[in-house]
């Protein structure tokens, strides 16, 4: 179990130098975790001169990065944007960006991730990350297969459409014998990364796991305790920590206390992924920020929502359904419940699966119940009598004239619902990881609760709290780990050494 170790949770209390006999072999900076933030601040530590050691806990580099489908949230007029024929700019990628992470999004991190996003799509590519100028068009969770852009945060749908001129921002590295949900693009990400990570000559430990940090009387980082084999050791940090050990979705305790709506629907991260980089620092005095926001997917073929609607529980449809999917299983997941359910016909069914993605993993969504009679299907599924009628009614009213005034679905995507009706069953079927996590600065210092940096100590990727504050797009966190674990791994190098002087390390 990864948050308990039989039974009992891991012991986060900082160990204080004072109190250690020997220390292991250490380094200027030394990061937790070999997946997206640690590989990638791993790299810009070594460029600018530091000796890094990587401790890892299994056995071998990647983490849920390589796992992933690949999404990388870039934009501003990337060379793959523009080589696709889409405009974009920092500003309105800023723009867009302030629209949908949420409310009280972190407005530094914002700004900075969007005015250097080319150059961080120019480092990606100059460490080796491969992408196919191709713009996938359909809906979709991801291109089918190895198109390198597609649109993955609702930027082309209400209401983002209406506030700033729609770019797509998803890019994904191209992977060959792509299969969704196995096999994806974040592969091909983490492979380059690594072996980046190699050509630096930073050392490597594998099956080595953090346990809590290390702090001198003044309350400076200067190093870890580990467990590796079943031995605890203890290494010496000269310059800084950089915690990417990821988040807490596999960590019951921390999700019941702080995303109680992601309770039992954890998802897309690994069973690492347990809290205990954000519990050492929290004990250390660290601040947490938007501990409650997440996303979550909702699993589901979205060129079926798309064509159909979807409803709650009580029959009220939700969301337009031709937005990101992520935004429909945060609406779900937050204010319905996880209480949903497609309604389709057959003209959707059959267009869905012309559109299917021929490399999915997952099995075509089949109808729970299908029926002429609305009332028939309102009763089989628990809906109050008459509530998905009247939702029906109103739809097809307006989709009549190709319209939707209630959701603002774009008008390529309505037209009324024919009898016999599928509906779908979604209840339940969410899952998803939280957004919330350290607070830190855009260069990784993790900030403590009086909003100072504590010394030695910085931190990256899901470990921290992003852009994010409730909203969300695909890609966010691969970009998000990437973007500022360079920014962590650079500043660490640069950090004082310990035994400056106190006044050089605020
Ligand atoms: C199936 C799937 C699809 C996804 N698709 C996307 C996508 O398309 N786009 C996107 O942006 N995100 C996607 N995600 C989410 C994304 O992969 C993660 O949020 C991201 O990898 C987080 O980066 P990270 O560096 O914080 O964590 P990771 O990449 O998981 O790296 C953390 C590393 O730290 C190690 N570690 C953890 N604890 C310790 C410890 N105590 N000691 C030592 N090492 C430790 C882990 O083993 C791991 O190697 C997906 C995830 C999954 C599983």
């Amino acid at each position: 179990m990864s948050a308990r170790d039989g039974g009992r949770p891991r012991n986060a209390k900082p160990m204080s130098s004072g109190t250690i006999g020997s220390w292991a072999d250490g380094a200027d900076v030394i990061v937790i975790g070999f997946g997206v933030a640690g590989a990638s601040a791993a790299v810009e530590a070594a460029v600018h001169g530091a000796d890094v050691l990587m401790l890892e806990r299994t056995s071998g580099w990647g983490g849920a990065a390589a796992l992933a489908g690949g999404f990388i949230y870039m934009g501003g007029g990337t060379p793959l944007q523009k080589a696709c024929g889409f405009e974009d700019t920092p500003e309105d990628m800023h723009a867009f960006l302030t629209a949908a992470m949420g409310a009280g999004a972190d407005a530094a991190k914002l700004a900075i991730f969007a005015e250097r996003s080319v150059e961080h799509f120019d480092w990606l590519t100059s460490c080796g990350v491969p992408f196919r100028a191709a713009f996938y068009d359909r809906p979709g969770w991801e291109p089918s297969g190895d198109e390198g852009l597609m649109y993955s945060g609702g930027e082309n749908a209400y209401p983002f459409a209406e506030l700033v001129r729609p770019a797509p921002r998803g890019h994904v590295p191209q992977m060959r014998n792509k299969r969704t949900g196995e096999r994806g693009g974040g592969y091909m990400l983490m492979e380059p990364l690594a072996e980046t990570v190699a050509s630096l000559g930073v050392r490597i430990d594998y099956d080595t796991r953090f346990e809590r940090l290390v702090a001198e009387s003044d309350g400076r980082v200067s190093g870890v305790v580990v467990t590796s084999y079943g031995e605890e050791l203890v290494v010496r940090a000269r310059r800084s920590v950089v915690l990417a050990g990821g988040g807490f979705t596999f960590n019951p305790d921390m999700v019941a206390r702080h995303v109680p709506v992601l309770t039992t629907r954890a998802g897309s991260a690994t069973d690492a992924h347990d809290g205990q980089c954000i519990r050492a620092a929290q004990a250390l005095g660290a601040d947490v920020t938007h501990m409650h926001a997440c996303e979550a997917a909702v699993h589901t073929d979205p060129a079926l929502m798309i064509r159909g609607i979807v409803v709650d529980g009580r029959g009220t449809r939700v969301i337009n359904e031709d937005t990101y999917p992520g935004r429909i299983g945060q609406e779900l997941v937050s204010h319905h419940s996880s209480q949903a359910f497609i309604v389709a016909d057959e003209q959707a069914v059959d267009e869905a699966a012309a559109d299917r993605n021929p490399s999915s993993a997952f099995a075509p969504p089949q109808p729970a119940w299908v029926s002429d009679d609305v009332a028939e299907l309102e009763e089989a599924a628990g809906i109050p009598a008459g509530a998905l009628a009247a939702t029906l009614e109103l739809y097809n009213r307006h989709a009549e004239r190709g319209a939707d005034p209630v959701h603002h679905k774009a008008t390529q995507w309505v037209r009324p619902l024919r009898a016999p009706y599928g509906l779908f069953d979604l209840r339940g079927a969410t899952s998803g990881f939280p957004l919330g996590g350290l607070r830190t600065d855009i260069d990784g210092a993790v900030l403590d609760v009086n909003n100072e940096a504590i010394p030695g100590l910085r931190a990256a990727g899901r470990t921290t709290s992003g852009i994010a504050a409730g909203g969300y797009a695909s890609g966010c966190s691969l970009a998000e780990g990437s973007f500022f674990g360079r920014r962590a791994g650079r500043a660490a190098a640069h950090d004082p050494p310990l035994g400056a002087s106190r006044s050089s390390l605020g």
